[in-house]
């Protein structure tokens, strides 16, 4: 039998499609790398964590709903402040939990930079510091998240992220064995502690939107500052 050629171009064209699928169904990337999945917090990090967790800025039942799911233990706080200053969607992590642990417990994060604080401890600080220091995370000292202020404190200029708690700034963690390191200490002296915190610090640039560090200035040569821009739109991303 002849076969038309036009016809054996669309067959040629639907074995393609097909070899396509196929491949796609054995050789499917896992969920944390696609676009279109739903986040689950407790999943490894993929190509579009950092873009989903970012993208809870805009949905805070879905960031409450998420951060549950996990098992933490926190409260949601009603919105506080006014304006520019208000925190709408903020949260406290309940204290003294092998999950996680912020010091001091009175610390109150948006939801989003609390579930991406939570990704961090798990995926991140805390494979970090066992393979480095043989000893788990107890807790992750901060110097603040909710401040009503404007960056650098100026008295003019953009509101900073912490205006709204979408940031938080990390200054030490505390392991187990009672060990702390700090960045302001350990950051510029060579050793485990400093790669200790630079891994960190790369770590957490896939899943906040912005994170600044002691290579980034002076002003923050003692603390991480993460945060989700929710002011400065979903693009905005940097690590330094
Ligand atoms: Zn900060």
């Amino acid at each position: 039998m002849r076969i038309v050629p036009w016809l054996r171009r669309i067959v040629w064209l639907l074995v393609i499609v097909a070899d396509g699928m196929l491949a796609f169904v054995f050789f499917r990337p896992p969920p944390q790398d696609l676009p279109w999945t739903e986040l689950r917090l407790g999943e490894p990090i993929g190509l579009f964590t950092g873009r989903k967790l970012t993208a809870l800025t805009s949905d805070p039942a879905r960031c409450i709903m998420l951060l549950r799911e996990t098992g933490l233990r926190f409260e949601e706080l009603p919105p506080r402040g006014e304006g520019q200053c208000l925190a709408a969607d903020a949260v406290r992590i309940a204290p003294r939990q092998e999950m996680l642990a912020l010091a001091p417990a009175s610390v109150t994060p948006s939801c989003p930079v609390a579930a991406a604080v939570a990704v961090w401890k798990w995926q991140v600080v805390q494979p970090a510091a066992q393979r480095l220091f043989g000893a788990s995370v107890a807790s992750i000292e901060t110097l603040g998240s909710h401040n009503c202020r404007r960056m650098y404190g100026r008295t003019e200029g953009a509101w900073s992220e912490h205006a709204t708690a979408d940031a938080i700034d990390i200054s030490a963690f505390v392991l187990t064995d009672g060990r702390r390191i700090s960045v302001l200490k350990d950051w510029p002296e060579p050793g485990e502690e400093a790669i200790f915190l630079k891994e960190v610090r790369d770590g957490a640039c896939r899943l906040f939107a912005t994170v600044l560090s002691p290579d980034y200035n002076a002003q923050h040569r003692d603390h991480l500052h993460l945060d989700q821009a929710a002011r400065g739109g979903m693009g905005w991303r940097a690590c330094r």
